[in-house]
């Protein structure tokens, strides 16, 4: 079904290393042509996976993802990046990958290639003779407003509330059939609210409560300045309606005293947001 679009959550987790969820990146599929956003560490494993689950438009070793979106600079979202740039290259892409993303992407990007210098330059002039193109970055530094547009979508970036975290993005996503919009890392904030409005799909990042009550003092102003509650987000939605809310990025701390701290979450938003709601898992597709 090559004109409709899909979401493959290819990272629903945060820092921690849960083996069930790998770091944030997100894929949207628009007329078979996928665009990344945010490359946490698994990401290529997680878009292989994805492949062989059906989702052809990664192509093997996820040589056609072409384009990717990082929403900010914090390590669970970027650690993909050598994995990204490096891994469908020797895979066989032979054309320069596009990255755009906040001020400071840059200075990552060259950095990483040239921590891979020598590997990159032996197999460019040794005996597979990779082709030194599909090794080449194009990179945006972005601005709010709009960052991209091709035929399959057009991309709108908006400043989010992320504690001390300058320049941290949402996303929203104009397909043919579909509007999404993609929260990053924040806090509650009515940029959110505002580019949420009526979409069709929001993924948005939520902590529990119950989680929340269990972590410490410290902890416990870390989330209210960089993250969202469940009743924080249960009110955006109930503002923006959304006709499905799709939760990841799932803070963890205090869950593990849980049996079920999906369901927990769950719950908290449902007494509060009467529409339609899930939680994401590593390889789900919307
Ligand atoms: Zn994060
Ligand atoms: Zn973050």
């Amino acid at each position: 079904m090559p004109d409709k679009t899909l979401i493959v959550m290819l990272g629903t987790g945060t820092p921690g290393p849960d083996p069930d969820r790998s770091g944030p990146a997100t894929a949207i599929i628009a007329n078979g042509t996928p665009y990344l956003i945010d490359f946490g560490p698994g990401v290529v494993r997680r878009a292989a996976a994805a492949f062989r689950q059906g989702v052809e438009a990664f192509g093997f070793g996820a040589t056609k993802i072409r384009a990717a979106f990082l929403t900010h600079l914090h390590a669970d979202h970027t650690i993909g990046l050598p994995d990204l740039i490096l891994t469908p290259w020797i895979m066989g892409r032979w054309q320069p990958l596009a990255i755009f993303g906040p001020k400071g992407l840059k200075a990552m990007c060259d950095h990483v290639l040239k921590a891979w210098k020598l590997d990159i330059a032996n197999r460019v002039n040794g005996a597979e003779k990779l082709c030194a193109a599909g090794c080449k970055l194009k990179v945006t530094e972005i601005m709010p407003g709009l960052i991209y547009q091709d035929a399959n979508v057009a991309v709108t970036a908006f400043l989010v509330r992320h504690g001390d975290m300058a320049n941290a993005f949402g996303f929203k996503f104009k397909t043919t059939d579909k509007s999404i919009v993609i929260s990053g890392d924040t806090a509650p904030t009515e940029t959110i609210v505002e580019h949420s409005d009526r979409c069709d799909v929001l993924i948005h990042e939520a902590y529990s409560q119950h989680t929340y009550d269990r972590v410490s003092g410290k902890w416990k102003a870390y989330r209210r300045k960089y993250h969202t509650s469940s009743v924080e987000l249960a009110r955006i939605a109930t503002r923006a309606k959304p006709k499905l809310l799709v939760l990841y990025h799932r803070a963890s701390p205090g869950g593990a005293a849980l049996p079920n701290p999906e369901r927990v979450l769950l719950e908290e938003i449902r007494r509060a947001y009467k529409g339609n709601v899930v939680v994401a898992h590593d390889l789900d597709v919307f």
